[in-house]
């Protein structure tokens, strides 16, 4: 029997090989996979005749091979075509770069094939059809029956994701877990029984709850990732209000000799916010606040002020970037603004080297430098303070309360000041319940002389046109940025072009060194080549994946194209369309778009490009959020959330906020039980945190 905790490759077909791949995506437990939700369902119960099929209908049919070749050229462009038929007719297909299908469909044979029909020189064909002997259609875990699709883990496409997750779910032990007696009486499927449901839906009749992400399968594992949440910053508070923080003596005039070196002259709302820190910054108690301001609203300048006046007030300050990238970007902007104060900066990530480390963690640990960057690398358990007085965390939303927590931990008996930066605006009610104590500061002005991105639809047949207009950027000496949501082309089951193919495609066109490549696939040197060509110009065209997504700060960058607009979310789409704009010349966005469109998609793009108010974009993103699109959910600052979206379900929250407080003051076994798990749960995640 298998346990949540088991280790991944206990599961039957992880091997050591796989069980790396899902380590490096963050699985490292049977609950993790579990965990890994479908990101939608297909009815791939309905089997229709061959004569009943309609094209862009998607269906099952079962049919004898009559032909089956290889055309094309060998490699990657292979095609398979095969002719097939039943007693009411015939039916080609077609797959693309999947040469070993032909070995599964002897002629003779027969199959099963689900997928969309489409019309190909006046008869139906199906292009990369799932397919199963047909002898096996009863056990089939992919055909004939309701199916979850998985979002591929680097090469374990859907169809591995769903035979490894239907293993686990054969052996999984069923024991109950506090919180399932803690619900009893309210209806909901115990924690194990609700993760099967999702997983593994038995009739087409449940997959429109699944699929809203409403059925109380759903509702379990959200409130208990709520109550989780609720009782860790229940536990984290108790903890707090018995800290001792400490009082910086800061000038009164510190704002104007901060900013001095500055290109430019802060804003009114940037000059307020920095004021707020800084007094938050005098007092004696920790300052624990959250500094929201919309995408190219300047928060950088307003956190190196609070950096640079902790530096100058003899305590240490540390930034905390969520990328490699942001960390460089941010050294760059900030040593020659500190140099010309007097102050020096370091550097920490992954990729500085033993002996540069090691003096750069002496100087640390003896006081010798007051202000660091970094990434992960800072939360360490080999790098120490000897004075730290300040923790700055940029783009918050990329960080959980864990890793907060490890930074902060290193002030040794006394707390360091905290401020949280994030462009993802949350309404103060649910900052309360989400951050507990954070208070929120404001960067509600943009800097003078910005024009709104101009924003259009382009459908994906036009995608000609945009290469064009790429090709003719590059060519004229303008900065782009093209963007899509992975870096492999999607498989038979998620049509999606990668970045790799689309950087191959515009190097066809331009001198190769023109098209910078960047993913989270690449060695770090890779990326920061990469990052370089492009901030440099060296490189015209930057095709990443969303690893761009925040921060990064090109002002020269005028265009961005992002591809498979349909697949983001709200916030995200604005956070992409952020990264050009920044400087004095006007940017444009392009959104293109590959049918089918979902309602809710078309409604998030044409949101887009109406609107430009971050606030508002926010709070339409509240709105238009089909319950499910988890894509965003990470914009709301919550790593931990899988299921428990706190937008789209606002009731389930107040339900857990309730059993959290039961559960903070019981005194009962399954009480008691609950929160020593959230602190053991909690100390790991310290820990996971501090490891990187
Ligand atoms: P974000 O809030 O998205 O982190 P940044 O701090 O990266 O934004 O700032 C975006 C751009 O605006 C940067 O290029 C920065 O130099 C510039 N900037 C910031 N403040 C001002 C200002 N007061 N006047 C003019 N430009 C500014
Ligand atoms: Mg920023």
């Amino acid at each position: 029997m298998l346990d949540l905790q088991d280790p991944v490759d206990s599961v039957p077909g992880v091997g050591p090989a796989r069980a790396r791949v899902l380590a490096a995506a963050g699985v490292h437990t049977v609950g993790d996979l579990l965990l890994q939700l479908p990101l939608r369902y297909e009815d791939r119960s309905r089997l229709l005749p061959v004569a009943r099929l309609r094209a862009g209908e998607p269906a099952c049919v079962c049919v004898r091979v009559l032909s089956c070749r290889r055309t094309g050229p060998p490699g990657r462009r292979a095609r398979v075509l095969a002719e097939l038929e039943d007693d009411s007719g015939r039916l080609a297909a077609v797959w693309f770069n999947q040469p070993y299908v032909r070995d599964s469909l002897r002629p003779g044979t027969r199959v099963l094939l689900y997928g969309r029909p489409v019309s190909y020189r006046g008869r139906l064909q199906l292009v990369n059809p799932v397919h199963a002997a047909a002898d096996a259609a009863g056990e089939s875990l992919h055909l004939g029956r309701p199916v979850p699709v998985y979002r591929r883990i680097g090469p374990l496409g859907a169809g591995v994701l769903r035979r490894l997750i239907h293993a686990l779910l054969e052996q999984l032990a069923d024991r109950p877990v506090p919180l399932d007696r803690l619900l009893a009486g309210e209806g909901l499927p115990t924690r194990t029984a609700a993760l099967r449901a999702i997983h593994r839906p038995e009739t087409a009749a449940e997959l429109a709850a699944l699929s809203a992400r409403t059925s109380p399968a759903y509702r379990r594992l959200a409130l208990e990732e709520f109550v989780d949440y609720q009782v860790a910053l229940g536990l984290l508070a108790r903890q707090t209000r018995t800290e001792r923080g400490r009082a910086l003596a800061i000038e009164d005039d510190a704002l104007e000799r901060l900013t001095a070196p500055l290109p430019f002259r802060l804003t009114g709302a940037q000059r307020r916010c920095v004021s707020e820190l800084l007094e938050g910054m005098r007092s004696p108690a920790p300052m624990h606040r959250l500094l929201q301001g919309d995408v190219g609203s300047g928060k950088t300048a307003v956190a190196g002020c609070a950096l640079l006046a902790a530096a100058r007030a003899g305590v240490q300050a540390a930034l905390l970037a969520p990328t490699e990238i942001l960390a460089e970007q941010h050294l760059r902007t900030l040593a020659p603004w500190a140099g010309a104060l007097g102050v020096q900066v370091g550097l920490l990530t992954a990729a500085v080297q033993a002996g540069e480390r090691r003096a750069l963690l002496e100087r640390l640990a003896s006081g010798q430098l007051p202000i660091v960057i970094g990434t992960h690398a800072l939360l360490q358990p080999g790098v120490h303070f000897r004075r730290l007085g300040l923790v700055v965390v940029d783009e918050q939303h990329r960080f959980g309360v864990a890793q907060r927590a490890a930074l902060r931990a290193k002030g040794g008996g006394v707390v360091p000041d905290l401020l949280v930066t994030t462009a993802t605006p949350i309404p103060r009610s649910l900052a309360l319940t989400l951050y507990g104590d954070l208070e929120v500061t404001r960067l509600d002005e943009l800097p003078a002389g910005r024009a709104p991105v101009a924003t259009r639809i382009v459908p994906a047949e036009r995608w000609q046109e945009v290469r064009e207009r790429l090709v003719a950027a590059a060519r004229n000496g303008e900065r782009a940025f093209l963007v899509a949501p992975t870096i492999e082309d999607g498989g038979a089951e998620e049509p999606l072009r990668g970045v790799e193919a689309l950087a191959d495609q515009l190097r066809r066109l331009l001198p190769r060194e023109a098209v910078a490549l960047l993913h989270g696939g690449q060695e770090r040197a890779e990326q920061l080549r990469a990052m370089a060509a492009f901030r440099s110009g060296c490189a015209r065209l930057l095709v990443a994946t969303t690893v761009v997504e925040v921060g990064v700060d090109v002002p020269d960058a005028t265009l961005i194209v992002i591809d498979h607009a349909e697949r983001f979310g709200l916030a995200q789409l604005h956070q992409l369309r952020g990264r050009v704009g920044r400087g004095s010349r006007p940017g444009s966005c392009w959104l293109v778009a590959h049918p089918p469109l979902s309602e809710s998609a078309r409604r998030r793009l044409r949101a887009l490009v109406q609107q430009h108010d971050g606030f508002l974009i926010a709070e339409q993103d509240l709105r238009l959020r089909g319950p499910g699109e988890l894509l965003g959910v990470r914009q709301a600052g919550l790593p931990e959330l899988r299921t428990a979206d706190p937008f789209a379900h606002v009731e389930w929250l107040l339900q857990a906020r309730a059993l959290a407080r039961r559960i903070l003051a019981g005194a009962d076994a399954d009480a008691i039980a609950y929160r020593s798990a959230v602190q053991e749960r909690w100390r790991r995640r310290i820990r996971m945190a501090r490891a990187g």
